[in-house]
């Protein structure tokens, strides 16, 4: 079987790709100046609560869910701080041993300065990289880079992407992991959401095998000793003291004593007698039943609000500033306002008639409206009648929308108002 380092690290570069590749697909970003939410390859606008509420609630529940499940997996494994800090750590350990090697004959001081200038002039480029890339979760990649291109230090874009840069090279620089224990807030509230059936990096040694190597204590990326107590919250789970063992006590012929356990008097989870399936993968108990739910029902919930969604949203309302108006033509008019939004990747035109208003018509230039993707259009129509019959003050019609290329009509229920004596 592969180790869990391997397995860890193998998690980090797909996630680092992830990390990368999320904004420039519009899989996950949060547009902060054309105000849309993009999810999943939709461009979300901010007034479209249903879908951003369910996308919200949706990845909140999907993080609660995986405390619930696996511990601190998140930490270990996926989360952005960890990768970049243990890629940092990394990379200062091979550049001394690259300038130790090259120069041997160099005074150790001399090597260690060399190594440290290498590593932070190296840490210097990553940190505009990464900084770039972390911005583009908030602001369109393109317009990004045209920013960056031209040095842009004067808008909200500019200052931030050198403000995170800044700190990106500073926590990657000193703080690393030391921010999972002084920063982050969700190491503490792990301890809220797991119980006695989460997943724990565990020591048991019921028969005192230990062999005081330490080796579990220096490979510990939180320079942690898990023979405390496996609810330390510093314990990322990340199972480099569980590999660490194994290989020392394989080599001794003995069974290793750190080990993955669903809760702290739980199974093993490499125990071949965890059964059934849904068991082995932490489905181990009625309330873990419940989270899934709830996760597959925001699930669900987005799915429909997804599929229900229309790309050319189309509003019509009365302007009641003035309740009607007598043309000099004799006719009646009443005036509305339109906004049109499209949400959609295609340029869209909408065709507004009207119907169940016997002599009435529609006064409105263009018709269609057309509208580029990603804008809006409003803009003011009237609608007239001839003054007949002066009994009806309110006569209720539909105004007919029929979205192009869509093909997506709409009837949208209005009154028209009109004097009830002659003038
Ligand atoms: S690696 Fe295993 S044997 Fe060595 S100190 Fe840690 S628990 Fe004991
Ligand atoms: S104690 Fe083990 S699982 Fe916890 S952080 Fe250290 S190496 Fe990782």
């Amino acid at each position: 079987m592969v180790s869990w380092h391997k397995l860890r690290k193998r998690v980090h570069l797909f996630c680092f790709l992830a990390f990368l590749a999320l904004p420039f697909f519009n899989v996950v970003r949060f547009d902060i100046p054309k105000e849309r939410f993009y999810f999943a390859g939709y461009e979300l606008w901010i007034n479209e609560f249903a879908i951003v509420f369910f996308a919200m609630m949706f990845l909140m529940f999907l993080v609660v869910a995986s405390s619930v499940f696996y511990g601190r997996v998140y930490c270990g494994y996926m989360c952005p701080q960890m990768i970049f800090s243990d890629a940092a750590v990394a990379l200062g350990t091979w550049l001394r041993k690259r300038v130790t090697k090259k120069f041997p004959r160099w005074k150790p001081p001399m090597r260690e300065g060399v190594a440290r200038g290498l590593f932070y002039a190296v840490l210097a480029v990553a940190s505009v990289g990464l900084a770039f890339i972390f911005i583009c979760y908030f602001v369109e990649p393109r317009d990004l880079w045209r920013r960056l291109a031209s040095l842009d230090m004067h808008t909200a874009a500019g200052i931030c992407g050198a403000a995170v840069t800044l700190v990106a090279f500073l926590d990657f620089a000193l703080v690393r992991h030391r921010f999972c224990t002084t920063v982050c807030p969700y190491g503490y509230l792990q301890g809220l959401l797991g119980d006695g059936n989460t997943l724990l990096v565990q020591y048991r040694d019921e028969t005192h095998a230990c062999i005081e190597c330490k080796k579990c204590v220096r490979v510990c990326p939180m320079e942690i000793d898990i023979r405390d107590s496996p609810f330390q919250i510093e314990c990322i789970h990340c199972a480099e003291c569980v590999d660490a063992c194994e290989e020392v006590m394989t080599r001794l012929k003995k069974p290793t004593l750190i080990h993955y356990v669903w809760g702290e008097k739980g199974e093993l989870v490499s125990d071949p007698s965890s059964r059934p399936w849904y068991r082995r993968v932490g489905l181990r108990d009625a309330k873990r039943v419940v989270v899934l739910v709830v996760l597959l029902l925001y699930a669900s919930g987005l799915f429909v609000a997804l599929g229900m969604r229309r790309a050319v949203l189309v509003q019509v309302s009365p302007v009641r500033a003035q309740l009607y108006r007598i043309g000099a033509d004799g006719r009646i008019y009443n005036q509305f306002r339109y906004l049109i939004a499209n949400r959609g990747g295609k340029p869209g035109a909408v065709v507004f008639s009207i119907q169940q208003l016997p002599g009435a018509s529609l006064a409105m230039a263009p018709n269609p409206v057309r509208v580029r993707p990603g804008e809006s259009a409003t803009g003011d129509f009237e609608i007239s009648r001839p003054a007949g019959r002066r009994d009806e003050l309110v006569s209720h019609f539909t105004i007919l929308t029929n979205t192009v290329p869509d093909g997506v009509s709409d009837a949208i229920p209005m009154t028209f108002l009109a004097p009830t004596e002659s003038k």
